[in-house]
């Protein structure tokens, strides 16, 4: 497991390999210098989502940009669980702690998708993605999850992989309880995504086409009706321990993902 040694990580888009040097944007660049207060040959991690974890030193450092050297890979890039979260958008500030911890929690992607009753009228999908970076700069992870364009209940269906299984939270009570549900479907390698309504709920026509698909298994998440952002965050942990990467330990992941040491 990451370690988080106080190691500053930044997400970057660019390649990255030996020798490489890294220009910041300038937001960063303003954060390292006038908020962390860093100067030029403070360490710092790299990560883009492909090339694993760099060791880097940043090498110049002005009003508005910043240049890293890369010295070395200290993490290869890993396989991750492949989980989608699809979710009806919700008011602004809990949107945002769903990105965050919905990135904490693994997903690979987030689906803002309009259900017929979802109050939110649209989507800030840039504020979505900075969520998700600073949150995956935060845990450790290797990747920043993707955002999918926002798309509407019909949308969603109509472009949904054939393969991907959909995990719905259904409140209705008619679902199976979610570590049952996971029991049996869980041993399937298929991608999965959880799926969840907005506060007011699953129409009755959008649950009857969901259910009656292959591909989901309707779940229940206990007695209490939850906020739409629990239910999201809930059903993310339970695949994890059950389904993805809360499975293995801990220890041995990071053995075998973490090449040399400091
Ligand atoms: N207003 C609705 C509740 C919506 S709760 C009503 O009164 O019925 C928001 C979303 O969270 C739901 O669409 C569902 O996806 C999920 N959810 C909430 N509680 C749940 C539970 N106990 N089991 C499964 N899903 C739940």
């Amino acid at each position: 497991m990451w370690d988080g040694r106080g190691d500053i990580r930044l997400f970057v888009e660019q390649a990255l390999a030996v020798g490489a040097a890294v220009g910041l944007s300038p937001e960063r660049a303003h954060y390292l210098r006038s908020v962390l207060r860093l100067s030029a040959g403070a360490p710092v991690h790299l990560f883009n989502g492909r090339d694993g974890e760099w060791q880097a030193r940043l090498e110049a450092l002005g009003k508005g940009w910043a240049s890293c050297a890369l010295e070395r890979q200290v993490r290869a890039q890993a396989a991750e669980p492949d989980l989608w979260l699809a979710f009806a958008p919700i008011k602004r500030a809990r949107i945002d702690f769903v990105a965050q911890k919905a990135t904490e929690l693994g997903v690979s992607a987030l689906w803002p998708v309009f259900t017929r009753l979802t109050a939110v009228g649209r989507v800030n999908v840039a504020r979505l993605r900075a969520n998700a970076i600073e949150a995956a700069e935060q845990c450790g992870r290797l990747s920043v999850p993707e955002v999918f364009a926002p798309a509407d209940f019909a949308e969603l269906l109509a472009g949904w992989p054939a393969e991907r299984r959909i995990l719905l939270c259904d409140e209705s009570g008619a679902g199976v309880p979610i570590a049952a549900a996971l029991r049996d479907g869980g041993a399937n390698p298929s991608p999965w995504a959880v799926m969840v309504g907005p506060e007011g709920g699953f129409a009755r026509d959008e649950l009857d086409r969901l259910r009656k698909l292959p591909i989901v298994n309707a779940v229940g998440l206990g007695p209490r009706l939850l906020r739409a952002d629990t239910a999201a965050l809930a059903a993310l942990a339970c695949w994890q321990a059950l389904a993805g990467d809360w499975r293995g330990a801990h220890q041995e992941a990071s053995s075998t993902i973490r090449l040399g040491t400091t």
